[in-house]
């Protein structure tokens, strides 16, 4: 299945931009170089696809991808620059309000690029045994014994610890649709 296949009908769990940019990272072109178009090209490509999965998406970069791309396809030496050049390019084409939420950072509705994401405690399953806090080492959870811990996300750096400490299932990462939670610590129903 070529790139361009791989980015059609995508189902809501996958997020365009993380299956381009994987496309990207093992593509050809990466370690031919017998073309300036298709080696430059992807390697743009693919910091420009990599910023915008890490929340460092840049107003033109939009732009800057169908002018790369443009020249991949026009440019290129052989088949496959022109191949990865047309995938981008419907995928802009097709998803471009994708890349657009990604890039104003209101973030990533697949809940797959993982800095979009961010951390919480479900207030109805913390017993307030203050695990969490104990593994996390930047100081990113407020709580005392048997209350509902709060992750402060200002502080937190999405390091995932307070998730594996957690023997209730109380925290969960929230994409796009964020959990009601408490905004301080609050005596535990449980
Ligand atoms: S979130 Fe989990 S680990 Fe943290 S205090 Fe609540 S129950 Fe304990
Ligand atoms: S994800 Fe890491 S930094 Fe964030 S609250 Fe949990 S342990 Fe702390």
């Amino acid at each position: 299945m070529n790139s361009t296949a791989k980015i059609t009908d995508l189902k809501e769990d996958q997020c365009v931009v993380d299956v381009l940019l994987k496309e990207v990272e093992k593509h050809p072109c990466k370690d031919c170089g017998k073309c300036v178009f298709g080696y430059e090209g992807i390697t743009q490509l693919e910091l420009i696809l990599k910023d915008i999965t890490e929340k460092k998406g840049r107003s033109g970069d939009k732009d800057l991808i169908k002018d790369l791309c443009y020249m991949m396809k026009t440019q290129s030496l052989c088949e496959d620059g022109e191949e990865i050049a047309d995938a981008v390019k419907t995928a802009l084409e097709n998803y471009g309000d994708i890349f657009d939420e990604h890039i104003s950072k209101k973030g990533c509705r697949a809940g797959v690029c993982k800095k979009f994401m961010t951390y919480h405690i479900l207030a109805s399953k913390c017993i307030g045994c203050g695990e969490c806090m104990d593994a996390c080492e930047d100081e990113a959870i407020l709580g005392k014994k048997k209350f509902v811990h709060v992750i402060d996300l200002n502080e937190c750096t999405l390091c995932g610890k307070c998730m594996d400490a957690c023997d209730e299932d109380a925290i969960v990462m929230a994409g796009a649709k964020k959990p009601k939670c408490p905004a301080k610590p609050i005596p535990c129903k449980r």
